[in-house]
């Protein structure tokens, strides 16, 4: 344990705190999260305070994490920062709310509706209307025996399976959104960046994940890396990296927070303040999303999997606070006594560690309809960045439910 740990809670300076950005949107709530991050850089958030009598700082996040179009924003960040952060998220709002997200022409998200593979102007892409007769009845019967079979005390993990054997479809056109991903996001730029880029995927045959750091944004997968990344199974094709094909890591990550906690600064005397924004189904008002309709039914339950996994990696930063805490009081009273070498060993979690801050962010606005979600208007978008920004305005630290140091 660093000297002087003890006394950091009211007294560290903005240096001692490595600030990191967690993204997990989609559709309407990426755009929340460029608000919530541009209230965070402009210094108006009460998350940002170092103590309870200070302002809230200007913040200028080392690390960029994402995954889905997150990714995207987080990718963006890491490449556009020269500048600085505040020029950076000035033009990724410009570009986010027309650009990004795969733009869905029409509604692909029925699938258990034979009518609308027949009319649809997405039918050439689906081949054949009997292919989609066929897809249309098989997974009504594997939702239904999905539902039937799913043991309740392990739903998420049975649907994970369920979704990573199923070959899904490919039902939206993302030409426009490789080109932009090509187009907007500078490859070397990311590589040289001093800030550290983390992007998860999921390998789609090994039901997997992987994170990739800056180093990995070569040109020849770099984009692909970040298309992947946004690619939600059943909405966006796979992409393939180096012959394997990657989707959106979100619904397989059991621990969200990891790859920013490896990515830390180890040095003595920092401490990581995480800003995670995502959406939680179970948090806010009203249910998010009305469950009629299959796809409606696969999001909700992919966002579902992804909030009780950062829920869970939240509670596990609280308890790896109590226990280095608990550490501190042993090594006061006798550094070599028997009980520390045994607390050595119990908690594993506590190595090399100093204790972490958690900010969430959840909007507790939701949408009900899958539509509203993937198919906002560009005004629609500039309205949620400006939520975002209103809330993180607003935050609380003990109503968003936050890991504070100073909070016991
Ligand atoms: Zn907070």
């Amino acid at each position: 344990m660093s000297q002087g740990q003890e006394s950091i809670s009211s007294t560290e300076s903005g240096q001692a705190r490595q600030h990191a950005i967690v993204f997990s949107g989609n559709g309407y709530n990426a755009a929340y999260e460029v608000g919530v991050l541009k209230a965070l850089l402009h210094g108006v958030s009460p998350a940002t305070r170092v103590s309870p009598s200070t302002a809230p700082e200007k913040i200028q996040p080392e690390i960029y994490a994402g995954t889905s179009v997150g990714a995207y924003s987080a990718a963006f960040m890491a490449s556009e920062s020269e500048q600085g952060d505040i020029t950076a998220v000035e033009r990724l709002t410009q570009g986010l709310p027309t650009e990004v997200g795969p733009r869905v022409r029409a509604n692909p998200f029925d699938y258990l509706n034979p009518s609308f593979y027949l009319g649809n102007p997405l039918t050439p892409f689906v081949e054949f209307a009997n292919d989609a007769l066929h897809l249309s009845r098989d997974l009504t019967k594997r939702i239904g025996d999905f539902f039937a079979s799913t043991p309740l005390t392990q739903p998420l993990a049975a649907f994970q399976d369920q979704v990573f054997n199923y070959e899904w479809d490919i039902l939206s056109d993302i030409s426009s959104l490789s080109r932009y991903v090509r187009d907007s996001i500078d490859l070397e730029k990311i590589r040289k960046s001093n800030k550290k880029l983390r992007i998860t995927a999921a390998n789609w045959q090994q039901g997997r994940i992987r994170t990739f750091e800056n180093k990995d944004f070569t040109g020849d997968t770099g984009h692909q890396v970040i298309t992947a990344a946004m690619a939600i199974p059943g909405a966006v094709p796979r992409q393939r990296i180096n012959h394997e094909e990657f989707v959106d890591g979100a619904m397989l990550m059991d621990h969200p927070l990891q790859p920013v906690i490896e990515a830390r600064d180890r040095q003595p005397g920092r401490r990581l303040v995480l800003h995670v924004i995502y959406l939680d189904p179970e948090f806010g008002e009203g249910p998010l999303l009305d469950v009629r309709g299959s796809f409606s039914i696969v999001y909700r339950l992919f966002l579902l999997a992804f909030s009780r996994a950062v829920n869970a990696d939240i509670e596990r930063v609280l308890n790896t606070n109590r226990a280095l805490r608990f550490q501190e009081l042993l090594e006061a009273l006798d550094p070599d006594s028997e009980a520390m070498r045994l607390w050595g060993r119990l908690n594993q979690e506590t190595k090399d560690r100093s204790e972490m801050e958690v900010h969430r962010y959840r909007s507790t606005r939701h949408l009900r309809s899958i539509l509203d979600i993937f198919q906002a208007s560009s005004e629609q978008m500039k309205r949620w960045i400006e939520i975002g920004y209103a809330d993180a305005e607003e935050h609380d630290c003990t109503k968003a439910g936050c890991v504070r140091i100073s909070q016991e």
